[in-house]
């Protein structure tokens, strides 16, 4: 039987893919949390993290992981390491995963929670709305911060066919690159912390909080 948690956050609000639900019950959560939040490494919420910074709520990392449809062979981008905690699921599900993070000190921390609880993710430091170009074309991108707009960048290091989950102001939004271009899809109103981008000019500039 798996963990209530797992059938009162994520089953019965619509997560249905059964590897995600499997991933989601083998990933300790503990591992991610600081230590201070431990106790509540499986509330049905989002947890603080050090420089303002948060690790998302269980139901939220399940939805996106649904979206990005993995079968297991693709190669995926998570932007925003933070905990690490969304890099672990995805290499759950997936065959390769790079994680891009902005502040240093998270993505070292990063780099331990993944190895202490055994997963082969590599982080990078840097900018992740310019994505990782030397490791494109990804199968599926996740976002774990919000921009008012697309990150070019990202979309273009998708293959076609490819899938971008990311939060657009408050709105979840995957999308499928085609040869037809792009089209969006609706998944859920959320709230993330702002996907920040030394990029000048209007967009990226404006999400502010440097
Ligand atoms: N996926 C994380 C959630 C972290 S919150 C987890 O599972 O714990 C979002 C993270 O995005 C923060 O750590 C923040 O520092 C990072 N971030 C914000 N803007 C970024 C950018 N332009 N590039 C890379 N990371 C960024």
């Amino acid at each position: 039987m798996p963990p209530d948690w797992i059938e009162r956050q994520l089953r019965r609000r619509g997560i249905h893919d059964e590897r995600v639900l499997a991933a989601m019950e083998r990933v300790p959560r503990e591992a991610f949390v600081p230590s201070g939040a431990r106790r509540r490494a499986y509330a049905d919420a989002a947890l603080a993290l050090s420089h303002g910074q948060t690790i998302s709520q269980p139901y939220i990392v399940a939805l996106i992981c649904q979206a990005l449809e993995l079968e297991g062979n693709e190669r995926v981008l998570d932007v925003g390491t933070g905990s690490g905690y969304q890099a672990a699921v995805l290499s759950e599900l997936a065959a390769d995963v790079v994680s891009v993070e902005r502040i240093p000190e998270l993505a070292a921390q990063a780099r331990r929670n993944l190895a202490a609880a055994g997963y082969d993710v590599e982080v990078r430091d840097g900018d992740g709305w310019l994505g990782v170009p030397e490791r494109a074309p990804y199968d599926a991108i996740a976002v774990a911060a919000t921009a008012p707009e697309v990150p070019e960048p990202l979309y273009e290091q998708l293959v076609t066919g490819g899938r971008l989950v990311l939060p657009i102001d408050e709105s979840l939004v995957c999308l499928t690159r085609t040869s037809a271009g792009r089209r969006a899809r609706f998944l859920s109103p959320v709230r993330f912390v702002p996907l920040v981008s030394g990029l000048p000019g209007p967009g990226p500039g404006m999400t502010g909080q440097s």
